[in-house]
């Protein structure tokens, strides 16, 4: 607790290579203080955290309801202020808190309620009468990780148990430690692709098919094993630009959290899925743990807000800022990257600068056409902010590594030749994705006829991005040899 956000994503990359089922259950102390941390009057700060510091108190966070998942204002439970005499002496809590991380177990939990004037965080002590929790759920990964539901009848807490001393303060509160939360979920989804791809990795060295072993097969590593160190590296380099940026006072970073949480937990679950197919049979049994991971990391994609939701949330947000900067801001992030490509010619900026171009001219079709009216083609724009977000930051990581600038390693870092060569993989791949899928969706809602095809292709960039492939599978084949120890 109280370290910075760089350290704490680490802690959470290295405890999710562990256990993801412990990872998530530290964590659930974590977030169930934080609405104290962000929120809570110094009183209340000492009161509580110090416990948890000093007697190990264990935490829960109870947000979610039977009713209320992603839709947290349609929340249901309620705090009824108790007056004495004119004065607000306490608070009496009515309701069902659903899927709480550490909810069977927790000493101390955070309830958001509906007080008269809003949602609100309370704090409510494990033995309140009135308080109940159901059974351990029985669920399909992080097994060990206690989940419950959580009751409350009529549970009364005395009025400073209100995190923050003010009615209606819970959904800000909530939201000032979404960057911070979901960054550490993300780490959790870079950790266990990495867990998972390390055992995959030996596993291929020694194991003997067609006259050699499956690490010198090319269909094999550039399909099962070099895509995935990809995406999850350009996922890492999102994680900690945006934890760096935390730390040095930039604010809650909300959508930059989310973008971090969207790319790792996907690509997490994607190299745990292929960790599967990479040790064919045995990746199918218990015995061979990939088939745990992969259990486990599947809990990423939902709880800290879910992937879908991670989509709207990145959408929304730079879709207003598309509009505030008149189609400007890609633009001037690419004409930043094309700096650095003129320093580091090496290290992807450039193909990431044409990605940046081409989602700025496919945001304009879609605004020119009012298409993000389709609740589909909002999302589908969130998934390309994330990855073209993704390239620029693993672009800019690879420029820091070749000048020796990067943070402390962290245990999975790749050599800066690598970073470089994943950068390059990575941009092609993100330019390629907003380019092609960018104008299907244009042309899918009607924003562009086929007869104005051409012209919209040259201006998403479309013929630069297939000639930027160049070099492509050299790159595959230097990330594999860095992976296998061959470089
Ligand atoms: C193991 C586990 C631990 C958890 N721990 C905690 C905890 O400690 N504290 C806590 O408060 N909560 C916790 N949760 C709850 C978790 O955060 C929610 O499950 C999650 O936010 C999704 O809510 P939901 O399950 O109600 O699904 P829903 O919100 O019903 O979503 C179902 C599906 O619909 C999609 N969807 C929802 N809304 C929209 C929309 N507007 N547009 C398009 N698609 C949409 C979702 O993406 C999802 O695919 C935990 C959950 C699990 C499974």
């Amino acid at each position: 607790m109280g370290r910075s956000a760089l350290d704490v994503s680490r802690l959470c990359e290295h405890l999710a290579g562990i256990d993801l089922g412990i990872a998530t259950a530290v964590l659930a102390t974590a977030l169930g203080s934080d609405p104290i941390s962000v929120g809570g009057l110094p009183e209340q700060r000492k009161r509580w955290l110090s416990r948890i510091a000093d007697d190990g108190l264990l935490m829960a966070y109870g947000a979610t309801e039977p009713q209320a998942g992603s839709d947290l204002a349609a929340l249901k439970t309620t705090a009824t202020p108790i007056e004495v005499e004119g004065r607000v002496t306490g608070y009496s809590i009515t309701g069902a808190k659903q899927w709480i991380s550490n909810g069977g177990v927790a000493d101390l939990t955070s309830i958001l309620a509906l007080a008269p004037g809003g949602p609100s965080w309370f704090v409510v002590e494990r033995d309140t009468a009135g308080f109940t929790h159901g059974k351990h759920e029985d669920k399909h990964g992080i097994r060990l990780s206690n989940t419950a539901a959580l009751f409350l009848d009529d549970v009364v807490v005395d009025a400073d148990c209100l995190v923050g001393g003010v009615e209606g303060q819970g959904l800000l509160q909530a939201q000032l430690v979404f960057g911070f939360t979901r960054l550490m979920v993300a780490a959790f989804g870079l950790g266990a692709g990495w867990a998972a791809l390390e055992r995959v990795i030996p596993y291929s060295m020694e194991r003997i098919q067609a006259g050699g072993p499956l690490s010198e097969k090319q269909g094999y590593t550039h399909k099962l094993v070099v895509p995935h160190v990809v995406a999850l590296e350009a996922s890492r380099a999102a994680i900690e630009e945006t934890a760096e940026r935390i730390d040095t006072g930039e604010g809650a970073l909300t959508t930059e959290g989310a973008i971090a949480k969207y790319l790792a937990t996907e690509a997490g679950n994607a190299a745990c899925d292929a960790a599967i197919q990479a040790l064919g049979g045995y990746g199918y049994t218990h015995e061979y743990l990939v088939e745990k991971i992969r259990r486990d990391v599947r809990i990423t994609t939902i709880y800290e807000g879910t992937s879908e939701i991670m989509e709207m949330t990145i959408s929304r947000d730079r879709w207003q800022q598309h509009l505030k900067t008149r189609g400007d801001h890609y633009h001037d992030v690419a004409t930043s990257l094309e700096a650095l490509a003129g320093s580091r010619p090496d290290v992807g900026a450039g193909t990431a600068a044409l990605a940046h171009h081409a989602l700025a001219e496919v945001l304009e079709a879609c605004r020119l056409a009012r298409l993000t009216r389709n609740q589909h083609v909002l999302l589908r724009l969130g998934h390309l902010v994330a990855l073209v977000e993704g390239a620029g930051a693993l672009a800019r990581r690879a420029g820091r590594a070749a000048s020796g600038a990067l943070p402390p390693k962290s245990r999975r870092c790749l050599e800066p030749a690598a970073v470089a060569a994943a950068s390059r993989a990575n941009a092609r791949d993100v330019a390629l994705a907003v380019a092609t899928e960018g104008i299907r969706l244009v042309v899918a809602g009607g924003g562009v006829g086929s007869g104005e095809l051409p012209r919209f292709e040259a201006r998403v960039g479309l013929p630069a991005i297939l000639a930027a492939q160049a070099g492509g599978l050299e790159d595959l084949d230097t990330i594999a040899d860095h992976l296998y120890g061959r470089a």
